[in-house]
Formats: structure tokens, sequence, C-alpha cells
């Protein structure tokens, strides 16, 4: 029979990657906790209106990119692109803006987009999200961006993720600066590619956006946003980077860095790796003071980031090790193959990782599977010894060999453990 494939795009997460994954799981965890952030569950799919509201008809996501189908009630239905629709969803369904504000969220998960797949770009791909809502003050931006930074620190990739920042004005001072930026655009549209072409008209902060290296002598010369904003977002980027100095958080003002929906505002940041080529955002985000009464709930400011998971573990790359069972038994007939089996459940029971081989071939073999899996402790029991009522205890990395009595295993060996940790 022909073996099926896993669907373009979408890749299966190894064993021997999975150690960089739940480091990534338990790094976020532990920064975002102490942090007061709580995790919240969302589901993988909703209605499709949800994400044409929330993220906006026109943008990519929307138009172009999201898996979207009709169930057996002929409800449009849509795998999420993104968790912040979701969350907010959430955040207005549950009252959750009845808590103490800020609410403080994150979740892990799984997201899709059909997009071009290539190195760091996935149909599938999974971000740690996280969201603040009911604060509108600039030193909380700062200190989530600085948040986020932690969590590279913690995952020791601090010195190669680099924070850009950047705002975007707010209600007031963008429609100026879009004419602005519409005008320039169009004089020098024959230099832009086709999409951002299009974007022109509808969205021209998009193609501050835009990679293509065509478009960017374009956007290099492009009016710079900061130079046009309003009293009250100038202030309170200035608090923002004021507060980032505090922190002694390192980052570039970066202008052209936008968020081109509507209801994003002042801040945006984005986390820059320069070891991925394109693909080099690791994190993105922005506050989004529009989005919670656009979703139908109060007027709640609120201010969150993503971070792409593939690509910090991109980074991580080989850095964590897998963990490998402590003890292997071999055991050499049946007899001592009951014997072995209930230590190590003995041992497991008290916290030793012990691995038995259920149908043990020559010895030889045996403890060549057992170098190969890196284990450091190797119980042999065969016949001979089982009358003794001992075993032998081998030491892979001397090779040295003991006798040591059954009834004394569970106790010794725990013992070499504690000794290793
Ligand atoms: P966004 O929601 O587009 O701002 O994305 C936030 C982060 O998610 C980006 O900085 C990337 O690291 C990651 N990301 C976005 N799209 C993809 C994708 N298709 N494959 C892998 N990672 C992605």
């Amino acid at each position: 029979m022909k073996a099926i494939q896993a669907v373009r795009g979408v890749r299966d997460i190894l064993p021997a990657e999975t150690p960089t994954w739940q480091a990534m799981e338990a790094g976020a965890r532990k920064v975002f906790e102490l942090y007061g952030y709580r995790e919240i569950r969302l589901p993988l799919f909703e209605r499709t209106e949800l994400f044409a509201r929330g993220i906006g008809e026109t943008t990519d996501i929307v138009e172009k990119e999201m898996y979207t189908f009709v169930d057996h009630s002929g409800e449009s239905l849509s795998l999420r692109p993104e968790a912040t629709a979701s969350l907010v969803r959430a955040y207005v369904e549950h009252r959750l803006h009845a808590h103490p504000k800020p609410v403080r969220l994150y979740t892990i998960g799984p997201m899709f987009r059909y997009e071009r797949p290539q190195a760091g770009r996935y149909r599938q791909f999974h971000q740690i999200n996280v969201e603040a809502l009911g604060t509108a003050t600039p030193t909380f931006d700062a200190e989530i961006v600085q948040m986020l930074m932690a969590f590279f620190a913690e995952l020791k990739l601090g010195e190669r993720v680099k924070l850009h920042i950047n705002s975007i004005g707010d209600a007031t001072c963008r429609p100026a600066f879009r004419a602005w930026l519409r005008a320039y655009l169009k004089e020098n549209l024959t230099r832009l590619c086709e999409e951002c072409r299009a974007r022109v008209e509808r969205n021209p902060l998009r193609v501050l956006d835009c990679k293509k290296p065509e478009c960017q002598p374009v956007i290099e010369q492009a009016p710079s946003i900061l130079d046009h904003l309003c009293p009250p977002c100038h202030e309170h980027f200035d608090r923002v980077c004021h507060y980032l100095n505090l922190f002694k958080v390192q980052y570039i003002v970066t202008p052209r860095l936008v968020r081109g929906l509507d209801y994003y505002v002042r801040t945006t940041f984005e986390a820059v790796t320069g070891e991925l080529g394109a693909q080099n955002a690791v994190a993105g985000g922005g506050r989004y003071d529009g989005l919670v009464e656009l979703l139908g709930g109060p007027a709640d400011p609120g201010i969150g980031f993503a971070i792409g998971m593939e690509r910090v573990a991109l980074l991580l790359k080989g850095e964590q090790t897998s963990t490998f069972a402590f003890v292997f038994l071999i055991p050499l007939g049946e007899p001592a193959l009951e014997r072995c089996a209930e230590l190590a459940k003995d041992l497991r029971a008290v916290g030793v990782a012990a691995e038995l081989t259920h149908a043990p071939r020559k010895l030889r073999a045996e403890l060549d599977l057992a170098n190969q899996l890196r284990v450091p402790y190797v119980l042999i029991l065969g016949d001979d010894e089982l009358a003794r009522e001992e075993a032998t205890l081998r030491d892979m990395t001397t090779g040295d060999q003991r006798a040591i009595p059954l009834a004394g295993v569970v106790t010794e060996i725990r013992g070499l453990q504690g000794q290793q940790t």
C-alpha cells in the first residue's frame, strides 16, 4: 500500500524536537506567570465572522489565508489563523472584563494559515499568545515588551533577538499620515510591487511592512509616522521608551513597523533575529484599543503579542538534550524477567526512569542498545544471580560492574540518581 503523507505545509514535531518545544512552553509559563498572566485555552475553530470582523475583511489573512469550511448545519467556520480574536471573544462572552483589570492572559497552540510554505513558514504553525486587556497606560506597554524579552532571555536567546518598536498613532493623527503616505506612494507607484500597488488605496500603511526587495527604496524614503504623531501619542511613545530604558531593554525605533488594521493604535513591536533569512520575525505585537468594542464588549483597551514557536525552535535547535532512562534492566531468562518487571515498576514508583527489555537478546546486543540509549546504569539479572538474590549493576560511563543484593536495588539506584542531580 502507498503510504499517506502529511498535508503540505504541516509538519510533525518529532520526539527529537519535543525537548525544545517543552523548554519553550516551560519558559513561557514560568516567565509569564511571574508577571501575573494566567493561561486560557481556546478552541481551534470559530465562526468565520469572528475573524472577518476581528482581523478585518480586507486583510491578507481573511481574504486569502483562512481554512474555511461549512459544517453539517450549514454554518461557516474557520480554523483560527491567530489567537487574539478568539481570546477577545472569550473575554467578552465570559465577562472576564468584570475581573480586576488589566486581565492578563496567555495561550499556547496551533494556528492555521494557507500561506506558501517555506523554511520558518507553515500552514499549521504554533504561537504563544499573550494579551492584557483593560489598561491603556504606556508603562504597561513597556512592561509587556520587557516581559517578551525576559522570555527570550529565559531561553538564552537574549543576544540573538533584537527588539524593534514603533508607534502608529491613533484615530487623531493617523488619518492625516495615511493621506500623506498615500500621496507619496502614488507618486512612486511604478517602483512598487504589484501587491503594494493594490494596497496604496485600501491600506497604504501595509506597504511599509512589505518585505519585497523592489519596494525597499520607496519604503526607506517614505515619510515617518513618528514625525506625524499627535501630542498625546507622542507622549505615550516617549513614556514607553522611557520605561524601556528604565528596564534596560535595548530597542531599535523602527518607523516602518506597522500593523495594517484600523483598531491597532500607538505601540507596535517586533522581535527579530538575523539568523532565519526572510522569516526573521520571531514575535510581533501591539496595542489594539478598539478591538474589544468591535467584538461586542466594553471599550477596554488591549495590548499583546504572538511568538512564533517554529522560528524560536529553529534558534534553539540542538540546544536541549532529551532525557533518557536512568537505568536499563536486562533480564536473562523468564524468572529474571518477572523480577526485573517488578523492579522496574518499583523504581519508577520512586521517581527513577527505568527501561526494561521485555524480550532480551544476547547480553552484548542489549548492552549495545543501552549504549545507544545513553543510559548511565544497566542492571543485569541472570539465573545464577537470581539464585543468589543478587544482580549486577554496570556503570556505563566507566564500564565498572559490581554485584548488589536484589533487596537493595531500588535504594541503591535511587541513591545514584540522587548523586547526579
Ligand atoms: P502574526 O500573527 O502574523 O503577527 O505573527 C506572529 C508571529 O508568528 C510571527 O512573528 C512569526 O514568528 C509567527 N508566524 C506567523 N505566521 C507564521 C507561519 N505561517 N509559519 C510559522 N510562523 C508564523
